[in-house]
């Protein structure tokens, strides 16, 4: 890849690199939406690059880009996008600062960060064979993967509305749990909280009902990747999900990333996924690199100003089903897809302790409590605590992140 260089400081560890130029929905406190790029610590500000004529058509970017959300954005297609990064690129490589360089500059860490797209339908899957077994192994010893698991990339519908972008405090949820030995459920707030490690793929394209997404179109479909911590809570998540799978334990919030890191940035980092075996049905099969390198770590602070304990490090590239299978194997039906959809990976675990991707299992299952930098220990997540993930790949000294994904466990309420 050709090196570039920038007339704009960019801290050398930067997430938001020359090669990354995410988007994302932000304003600067004067509570104006508009669409950004991200590079070092500076926003580049779509609605006013386009006001200066940087894209052509003026006034047709200007209003896409004074949106709320990237939607309309994203649905111009590829060859659009694609052609509107690399227009930024090319400003930000010019030999000398732009004189327009200070009014189409915001300072990202004064910025607020919106979502960045308005979620139509999200679905989560459970694509980690390493999750899937840890689970498993907790609630049936002799038999940890069920027999579907290697033929099918597993998945339900989740809930669009709770979607939430970093930044927002997540309420304890209180519901109907089972007390171990009882045959009485109690309404009660959670006392199993947890967070889910997961990576998210942002849908960029419209598809028809009633005609599938073959794997190898996949990417045709897929405008980028977020980071995603999909809250759940375990008790309640335990006493109701048989027969029809999670519901009030898992819908309460998820929270997104504000950047979507476009899928070219991550071209140089695909590699290949785990062997499958057996071969997966001909619908599900790929060929060459699938999966992305991408390092993942989640840290736990007991207070704002406590210090983090990072208790897990995985990556993307664990992943048994690429997000290619997972999109084909949600419309080999005939399901149509949507710009703005979410789909995210289920928790990525990776081999090892260490590598867990829940508290569920870093615990395993609250036997084993997480020690943390302060001298206190964790089960699963106490009120008050902060959850921050992060994730970056990185290959021949080129960085290209997604910035954090945080949230704050507070306080829920009764129902009345
Ligand atoms: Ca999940």
């Amino acid at each position: 890849m050709r090196v570039l260089n920038s007339w704009l400081h960019i801290p050398a560890d930067s997430d938001f690199s020359l090669y990354n130029l995410p988007y994302g929905i932000f304003h600067t406190g004067d509570g104006k939406p508009r669409a950004g790029i991200a590079v070092g610590d500076h926003i580049v500000d779509l609605a006013a690059a386009a006001e200066t004529g940087l894209f052509g058509k003026r006034r047709f970017f200007k209003k896409i880009f004074e949106q709320s959300t990237l939607n309309d954005f994203i649905a111009l297609g590829k060859p659009v996008t694609g052609r509107i990064r690399r227009k930024v690129q090319a400003w930000l490589i010019q030999d000398s600062a732009p004189e327009n360089a200070e009014r189409l500059l915001a300072n990202r860490l004064d910025a607020h960060m919106l979502m960045p797209v308005r979620v139509g339908n999200y679905t989560d899957f459970y694509s980690s064979i390493e999750h899937a077994t840890n689970v498993g192994k907790m609630f049936r010893p002799d038999n940890p993967l069920l027999p579907n698991w290697r033929w099918i990339p597993v998945g339900y519908h989740g809930r669009a509305s709770s979607v939430v972008v970093s930044g927002t405090p997540i309420r304890r949820p209180w519901g109907q749990i089972m007390p171990p030995g009882q045959d009485v459920p109690v309404y009660a707030a959670t006392k199993q909280l947890d967070f889910e490690l997961e990576m998210a793929f942002v849908i960029g394209k419209d598809s028809a009902l009633g005609e599938p997404i073959g794997a190898a179109q996949a990417d045709e479909y897929i405008f980028g990747l977020v980071l995603f911590n999909d809250w759940s809570a375990r008790d309640i998540q335990r006493w109701e999900y048989v027969p029809l799978g999670p519901f009030l334990g898992k819908n309460f919030g998820s929270s997104i990333s504000p950047w979507i890191v476009p899928l070219e940035a991550l071209r140089p980092f695909r590699v290949k996924g785990p062997r499958q075996h057996p071969a997966p049905l001909s619908y599900l099969q790929t060929r060459g690199a699938r999966n992305y390198d991408i390092a993942l770590e989640v840290a736990i602070a007991a207070a704002e100003k406590s210090p983090q304990t990072i208790v897990c490090r995985s990556n993307t590239k664990y992943l048994y089903w690429s997000f290619a299978q997972q999109l084909a194997h949600h419309t080999v039906n005939g399901c149509n897809v949507c710009v703005g959809d979410l789909m995210a990976s289920g928790t990525i675990s990776g081999p090892e302790a260490g590598t867990y991707g829940s508290m569920l299992e870093l615990s395993w299952g609250g036997k084993e409590p997480v020690r943390m930098a302060d001298g206190g220990t964790r089960t699963f997540l106490e009120d008050g605590d902060i959850v921050t993930m992060r994730a970056a790949a990185e290959k021949n000294g080129i960085r290209v992140g997604f910035g954090d994904v945080s949230g704050m466990i507070v306080a829920g309420s009764a129902g009345k």
